[in-house]
């Protein structure tokens, strides 16, 4: 287990600034998960922390010590990216005990070792098979498995998932927490899926433009976004966004409730012409425009299917927000003013 930390940390491409003055901690046992757009540098910063990117300015640090200028080997990181990179022409078993016989280790302790993380990802079976022979999950798992028998001191996991379609996605989330909770292993996990990181992390980095622009838990990030790049980057549909004077109000979609069900006292009251009413099983979605407001402001409810209100397109209904459901952004800079969110 170890501490890792970007201080200052910048990389710059000539006039690119992928990586931008970025200070970051991720504490020892921690999963932090770099959250953030197609290009906002996650893949930069963790590159920056393997050593395989030298820093433009800044340091990187594991456990207190400086490690910018040691070479990716010396600072005991595993990776695991999103193509895996496995040996095509070896079989499962030398693929995870790759590293192992790199060092040296003598066969016994060797066979252990894979023996031990081939059990832990449930790929025993497939210890002969080579890489084409196995569904990308599994190749996934032996990319997990060959990471962990070097017991590494940090986890560097960039887009692990993406190869994998939804539903094998769900049980390889499962598994990496399940993992990363019984080594204890400190993780930084990068995702541009919010849902993957709610799900998987102890705190998020948000990141935009090579920069972090708020760190929280999951409940702090979505609850309390610092600004409307994160109200409208975090949830799905993103916070709604209305103006007023100076400010923005927002507010979550499932905080935008009919007033037969919303709270009447202390709410806020809108009248909402629906355009369009989208079915998703559990909820369904509202799209609409509020009422007698230039510019035209669209907004989104989300409802349960357990409540039991018709809601119709082409209609007008009143809408109430809770007065503690809305969170006011100032409008120049986007930063948050106060309110509670949801
Ligand atoms: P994605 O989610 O699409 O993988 P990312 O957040 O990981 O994106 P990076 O790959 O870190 O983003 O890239 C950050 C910025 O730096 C981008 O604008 C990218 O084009 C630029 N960049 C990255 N590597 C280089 C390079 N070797 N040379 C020039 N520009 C680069």
């Amino acid at each position: 287990m170890a501490t890792v930390e970007a201080r200052r940390i910048s990389k710059h491409f000539d006039d690119v600034h992928a990586v931008d003055g970025i200070d970051l901690i991720a504490k020892e046992g921690e999963f932090l998960v770099l959250l953030g757009p197609s290009g906002c540098g996650k893949t930069t910063l963790m590159r920056l922390i393997a050593g395989l990117e030298q820093p433009t300015t800044g340091d990187i640090v594991i456990d207190g010590k400086v490690v910018t200028d040691l070479p990716p080997r010396a600072r005991n990181i595993a990776m695991v990216f999103q193509s895996y990179a496995l040996y095509p022409h070896l079989t499962v078993e030398k693929n995870i005990s790759f590293p192992l016989r790199a060092i040296g280790m003598p066969k016994d302790e060797t066979r252990k070792k894979v023996e031990w993380a081939a059990k832990m990802f449930g790929i025993e079976r497939f210890l002969d098979r080579k890489p084409r022979q196995l569904s990308g999950g599994e190749r996934q798992r032996v990319a997990l498995a060959r990471a962990v028998v070097r017991e590494p001191v940090v986890f560097l996991l960039d887009e692990p998932l993406s190869n994998l379609d939804a539903k094998l996605r769900n049980s390889a989330r499962d598994e990496i927490k399940q993992f990363q909770r019984n080594l204890a292993t400190t993780t930084i996990y990068v995702t541009h899926d919010q849902a993957e990181a709610m799900g998987l992390g102890d705190r998020i980095a948000v990141l935009n433009q090579g920069k972090v622009i708020q760190i929280g838990t999951p409940q702090e990030i979505y609850g309390h976004p610092m600004d409307t790049f994160v109200a409208t980057f975090i949830g799905s549909p993103p916070m709604n966004l209305v103006e007023d004077g100076t400010t923005w109000l927002s507010f979550r979609p499932e905080a935008f409730l009919p007033r037969e069900v919303g709270s009447a006292s202390d709410s806020v009251a809108f009248p909402f012409r629906v355009t369009r009413v989208e079915y998703l099983g559990a909820d369904h979605l509202i799209y609409g425009v509020l009422e007698g407001r230039s510019p035209e402001t669209h907004v989104i409810s989300k409802l349960p299917n357990n409540i039991r209100v018709e809601i119709a397109a082409g209609r007008k209904y009143d809408f109430v927000v809770r007065r503690t459901d809305i969170a006011r952004f100032d409008r120049a800079s986007g930063r948050r003013i106060d309110g509670v969110g949801r």
